[in-house]
């Protein structure tokens, strides 16, 4: 059983989806995480995970109150603070983690792809919580079919240890399984 699920309340359409970790590899060498929700492709014909692509005014501002330590930005990583890491230390981690997201949203010029096949021809579903832990994507019409489509999460409790490069552009390079004796070992995917 995967962590995700799509299904048309129509037709018999229905689709499982895992969640590897996704990032763009950056030429300096840097890993970016990608964000990501679900899309209906209309090259897969398929709902896919697609990107989704920030705004970098939004990130520049986020960075902007990291680096100034504003109560927001502290707030909500005051949350990540442990035993192990102090505030000061969390604050400069995800002060660089904004820097190189940045730094990606720069140079990224085209709309948001498909994850799979790399097309932007693509429309994403609508996200909404309905609980805590329990996300839910939908689409108001399944294209052909007119149904409305849902995707939601799972509980899942099998670790999905596939890690796979995206260029800055979204096109998918490489997928590597994450083992803890052998590391990164390349796979078809
Ligand atoms: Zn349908
Ligand atoms: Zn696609």
């Amino acid at each position: 059983m995967g962590t995700h699920e799509a299904k048309c309340h129509q037709c018999g359409y229905t689709a499982e989806f895992w969640d590897p970790l996704r990032s763009y590899e950056m030429p300096d060498g840097a890993f970016v995480t990608i964000q990501k929700t679900f899309v209906w492709c209309a090259a897969c014909r398929e709902v896919r995970w697609g990107e989704e692509l920030p705004e970098l005014a939004a990130l520049e501002h986020e960075l902007g109150a990291t680096k100034a330590r504003e109560p927001s930005a502290m707030e909500e990583l005051s949350l990540l603070v442990g035993k192990y890491r102090t505030l000061e230390e969390v604050l400069t981690d995800r002060e660089q983690e904004l820097e190189e997201r940045v730094a990606w949203r720069r140079v990224r010029t085209s709309g948001p792809r498909c994850l799979e096949c790399g097309t932007t021809d693509l429309v994403p579903l609508v996200f909404s919580e309905i609980r805590s832990g329990n996300d839910k994507w939908t689409l108001a019409e399944h294209p052909g079919c007119g149904g409305r489509i849902t995707a939601r999460e799972l509980p899942a409790l099998t670790l999905d240890r596939r890690w796979i490069y995206y260029t800055p552009e979204g096109q998918k390079k490489q997928a590597y399984q994450m083992s803890p004796s052998k590391g990164a070992v390349p796979i078809d995917e």
